[in-house]
């Protein structure tokens, strides 16, 4: 099974024999992909709706994986029957990709609020949009980013990110949040496509506004933040 670049990213920062809880886990394939590798052990692919449920079970079942990979219905963390409960400490990898960073961060943040989430778990968040909020949630709840990657299909921008809880909480500035930490030091051409790619998206917004509009000044601080951390990487 060929992943897109974007989920082969994710299975790449994924740690060996772990099991891996997989919210939001249509057609399965990064559970199934990451067992026929032999890289982890068992999987649970979770999901809060039945379309894709169905695809998770149908490609689970055609690769004779149904003993390792346990597809089930439910939002976010709440997969766990009582009889299950015990399982919540043994997952070792949570992955949850391909929503919006405020999606994401209500699903930890409920799995949290109910102890669903095991804080030993490594996370590996794949946000499309609003990634500084849910950095934001990581860093209020002692989370370090350990690993940051942008990833680029054609004309579409994919921050990754893995986290680790602490004991003692890091600390990232406004910069760190939006831009990630890591990728605000090491770059990848990704990360500048994507910045330059904004900027010139936010331009031709601002080309059509009048100066009085209520969102100029807004646009017009942003691209200057864009600018200047353009500059940042060009300097390095
Ligand atoms: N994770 C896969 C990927 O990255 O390719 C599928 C991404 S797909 C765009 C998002 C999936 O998340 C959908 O199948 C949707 O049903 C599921 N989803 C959305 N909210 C969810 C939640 N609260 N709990 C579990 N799954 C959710």
């Amino acid at each position: 099974m060929k992943l897109s670049p974007r989920l082969q990213q994710v299975a790449d920062l994924v740690d060996s024999n772990q099991i891996l809880l997989d919210i939001g886990s249509d057609h399965a394939y990064l559970p199934i992909h990451l067992v026929l590798n032999q890289k982890i052990t068992k999987a649970i692919a979770g999901e809060v709706s039945e379309g894709p449920l169905a695809n998770a079970i149908k490609a689970v079942r055609a690769n004779d994986l149904e003993q390792v990979i346990s597809c089930r219905l439910g939002s976010g963390f709440n997969v766990f029957s009582d009889e299950q409960s015990e399982e919540v400490n043994q997952i070792g990898t949570v992955t949850i990709c391909g929503m919006g960073g405020e999606l994401i961060r209500s699903i930890l943040a409920d799995g949290f609020n109910k102890q669903l989430l095991n804080e030993q778990a490594v996370l590996i968040l794949q946000p499309n949009i609003g990634e500084k909020t849910l950095r934001q949630w990581l860093m209020d709840h002692s989370y370090e980013i350990i690993d940051e990657k942008m990833i680029q299909e054609v004309n579409r921008f994919y921050p990754i990110i893995k986290a680790v809880k602490r004991q003692q909480p890091t600390t990232y500035t406004d910069l760190e949040l939006m831009y990630g930490p890591l990728l605000l030091k090491e770059p990848n051409q990704a990360v500048i496509n994507k910045y330059q790619e904004d900027k010139k998206h936010l331009r031709s917004i601002l080309s059509q506004l009048n100066h009085d509009h209520p969102k100029y000044q807004m646009f017009e601080q942003k691209i200057n933040e864009l600018s200047e951390v353009l500059n940042h990487y060009e300097s390095r």
